[in-house]
């Protein structure tokens, strides 16, 4: 019985858990559905500007940006 509860708990502690965006250092905001169940906690890869995930932000503003550039170049190269 408390082994169970316990998985229960672990899995819902799962995307409880802030993680830390690689290239500002903040926060990661935490994905919710409509029960307010986190069901995403860890933002998006934030390859190529760093290694790691990042949050929404830094994705919006440096990671797309970037690899708009990456692909631009890639095509120069191909041409
Ligand atoms: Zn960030």
């Amino acid at each position: 019985m408390l082994q169970k509860k316990n998985y229960k708990k672990m899995k819902k502690s799962l995307f409880e858990t802030t993680h830390k965006c690689v290239i500002c250092k903040g926060d990661i905001e935490i994905k919710r559905n409509v029960d307010g169940i986190a069901y995403w906690n860890r933002g998006h890869n934030a390859w190529p500007v760093a290694k790691g995930n990042c949050c929404y932000k830094c994705e919006e503003k440096k990671v797309i940006p970037r690899r708009k550039l990456q692909l631009l170049f890639d095509q120069k190269k191909g041409a």
